[in-house]
């Protein structure tokens, strides 16, 4: 996975950051060491090779992964992400973060992970419906809507949820909508899923900014890595509420205009030219310099190992809100903390899109479905409470919030796996 310097000395394997960052908390709450060994461990990881037939008569093989990490407080949840650079360690990392964000968000779900090794930018779209129906047939072994439900990650959407849910149903031979979430509403989405992980960035975004009385929207500058799901909608959200977006970025580069970005305006550009550079009005800027730009705000919304021992101190924002999962190495997570950076941690910041996937689930299960309003206010309530909580565990422990959210995590997990005890 693409990272700010691949000669960096530091530890970027995402599986081994995953390990240090539980290891830090376990060593402050005196973790018993045999829950500590369990959860270093994913419960179950699954690799599957399947042939799908391409567009041209030729077979392709492709590589899949599905882990579960934990399961102790409920069935395991986590999205799929399809990209050519993704391996079983990145996947292994993105479930244990699953456990640890249901535990600090109180929803009842463990952790889990998906991932297919592949360019999606370069398949048809038939040759990714029948990469999607081969790889969940193949992972069907282990999922199910009370055991493991699946999500969209990088580069999935509702069409590919659509897909999944429609192939676990026919094999079963009736609908199960609650096997997978993000689908489109047609068939048991959820108002607002599509914009949650956005809206609840935002949340923390707002609470951070009351926290460190840093001003009025106006006066506040972000800049955004990545303007695809979280991004965009993060974007979207802050503009609406008149912060100033002066940089995003995608795969390919990014713009900035210190003036501020009229950010539906690029997502329109974007739309129309699949690439944001070119924007008329700015300069471009990028992935790197995105990231040490003079702004008030942070958000890096792409990918894992972004913020690096190399960079970590050119960063000079007041806040980093981690819309992506894992994109600050612990080293660089400790200079920012000693430069008095505020890091909202991934498993906070980017909560808001497995909470109502959480949603979503309940509502397939009673088929009984909400409103947007109702949606978005219940979002709102549990981003507030992590928000909260996460930072009273941090005075309390007098240690940053990345810690304390590990901290709150690592003690739920740990206290529902003791009271279950082990089998047999
Ligand atoms: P997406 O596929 O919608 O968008 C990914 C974005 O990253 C795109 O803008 C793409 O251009 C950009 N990108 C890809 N490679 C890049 C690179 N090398 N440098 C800079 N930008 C690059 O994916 P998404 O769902 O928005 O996911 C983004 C991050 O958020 C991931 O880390 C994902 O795990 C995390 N996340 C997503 C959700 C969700 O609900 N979708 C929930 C929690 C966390």
């Amino acid at each position: 996975m693409e990272s700010a310097n691949k000669e960096s000395p530091e530890e970027l394997n995402p599986y081994q950051i995953a390990l240090q960052q539980l290891n830090r908390a376990a060593e402050i709450i005196h973790l018993d060491d045999g829950i500590h060994k369990m959860l270093k461990l994913p419960k179950r990881e699954l690799t599957v090779n399947f042939p799908v037939k391409m567009d041209d008569g030729s077979i392709k093989v492709f590589t899949g992964y599905r882990v579960q990490h934990n399961m102790a407080r409920g069935p395991a949840k986590g999205g799929v992400r399809y990209h050519p650079e993704t391996s079983l360690d990145e996947v292994k990392a993105l479930a244990m973060w699953m456990t640890w964000k249901c535990a600090v968000a109180r929803i009842p779900y463990g952790g889990a992970k998906g991932g297919v090794i592949c360019d999606p930018k370069i398949l048809s779209k038939h040759e990714l419906e029948r990469l999607t129906r081969r790889y969940i047939t193949e992972i069907s072994v282990i999922i199910g809507p009370k055991s493991d439900i699946q999500a969209p990650d990088v580069y999935t959407d509702p069409q590919i949820m659509a897909w999944m849910m429609d192939t676990y149903s026919m094999h079963v031979g009736y609908s199960i909508p609650d096997v997978v979430t993000g689908k489109p509403l047609s068939i048991g989405g959820s108002e607002g899923r599509f914009e949650a992980t956005g809206r609840g960035c935002v949340a923390v975004i707002n609470e951070a900014v009351k926290l460190l009385k840093i001003g009025s929207s106006d006066q506040i500058t972000v800049a955004i890595q990545g303007i695809g799901n979280v991004g965009g909608t993060t974007a979207k959200l802050l503009h609406s509420m008149n912060y100033k977006i002066i940089a995003i970025s995608d795969s390919k580069g990014g713009i900035y205009n210190p003036y501020g970005l009229d950010i539906p305006a690029v997502l329109e550009y974007k739309r129309k030219n699949d690439v944001v550079e070119g924007f008329p009005g700015t300069e471009p800027v990028t992935n790197a310099e995105l990231l040490e730009l003079d702004c008030t705000v942070l958000v890096p919304a792409a990918l894992q190992t972004q913020i690096t021992v190399n960079n970590a101190d050119k960063i000079k924002a007041k806040i980093v809100a981690e819309g992506a999962n894992g994109p600050t190495t612990p080293v660089a997570d400790k200079i920012l903390t000693e430069k008095g950076i505020l890091v909202i941690p991934d498993i906070l910041a980017n909560s808001g899109g497995v909470t109502v996937s959480y949603f979503e689930w309940v509502q397939d299960i009673q088929s009984f479905f909400w409103s947007e309003n109702e949606v978005n206010k219940r979002l709102e309530n549990i981003m507030g409470r992590s928000f909260d909580e996460v930072l009273s565990t941090a005075k309390k422990y007098n240690t940053d919030m990345r810690t304390s959210a590990y901290i709150l995590a690592v003690s739920r997990v740990a206290e529902a796996t003791l009271v279950r005890g082990i089998y047999p």
